[in-house]
């Protein structure tokens, strides 16, 4: 059931294929509102199909996927996808390109948004000025900015230097904690999926091979040490 928590999400015996290629062979998850579950595996062993899925971007071909109890039919108001590559329109400001993600098209919003990922002074700035990881924290709070409810990550982090992605690491991981959104992240990167998730999620072969929770404590403090020790380095 749905709380403030976020969505619940279930994949029944979902299957995908492409022509000839069967892509996913038959996917059973269950997705507790709330948590942070990372999803790995090989590239091209289907990852990003799964999502596309879940995001109401594609149908599978067979199998069902409900939302809340609901199976879903097109693109989900409460759900929101942050991409490996930032997409901000680069004819519109920081500001602007975030205010695309409200719903209500509140300039407030949008601005609350910007502070949450600490980029309120680049309101202004057109995004071909930011750099990469600025880029994404932009990206991230256009998708907060719709006050999302599950959260998509396709390795959002994959084309950011090491520094940066700890520190956008650290960003997710506290917004989530706040906002408490159901949290799906496909990274290849099995540190980080660790670092972040409550679960870790392995597909190959089109199937779920592995499903681990991640004991307590988690290494995601380990976060907080590290940017203590960037301060004193940098
Ligand atoms: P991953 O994200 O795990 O790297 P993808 O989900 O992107 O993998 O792709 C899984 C497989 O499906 C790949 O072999 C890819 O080439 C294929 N594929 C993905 N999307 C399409 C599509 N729209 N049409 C045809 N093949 C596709
Ligand atoms: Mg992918």
């Amino acid at each position: 059931m749905s709380t403030d928590k976020g969505l619940d999400l279930s994949i029944r015996s979902v299957t995908k294929h492409f022509g000839q290629l069967q892509v996913l062979k038959g996917i059973d998850l269950e997705i507790e509102p709330g948590e942070f579950v990372a999803i790995v595996g090989r590239s091209g062993c289907g990852k990003s199909t799964l999502l596309r899925l879940i995001a109401g971007l594609e149908e599978p071909t067979d199998g069902e996927i409900l939302i809340d109890n609901q199976k879903i039919n097109g693109v989900h108001k409460e759900i929101r996808v942050l991409f490996q590559d930032a997409r901000l329109l680069p004819w519109k400001k920081v500001l602007d390109n975030v205010r695309i993600g409200v719903r209500s098209g509140s300039i407030e919003i949008a601005r609350e948004a910007l502070q949450e990922v600490g980029l309120a002074d680049r309101a202004e700035a057109w995004p071909s000025v930011l750099s990469g990881g600025q880029k994404q924290r932009v990206a991230l709070a256009r998708a907060l900015a719709g006050k999302p409810k599950l959260l998509l990550l396709d390795e959002p982090l994959g084309a950011l230097d090491a520094l940066t992605r700890i520190k956008m690491q650290s960003l997710i991981e506290k917004l989530w904690r706040e906002q408490k959104f159901t949290s799906l992240l496909v990274t290849h990167d099995v540190t980080e999926a660790v670092t972040l998730a409550d679960r870790i999620i392995m597909i190959e072969e089109g199937r779920v091979a592995l499903d681990l929770r991640v004991p307590l404590p988690r290494p995601r403090e380990r976060n907080s040490h590290f940017l203590q020790l960037e301060k004193v380095i940098l």
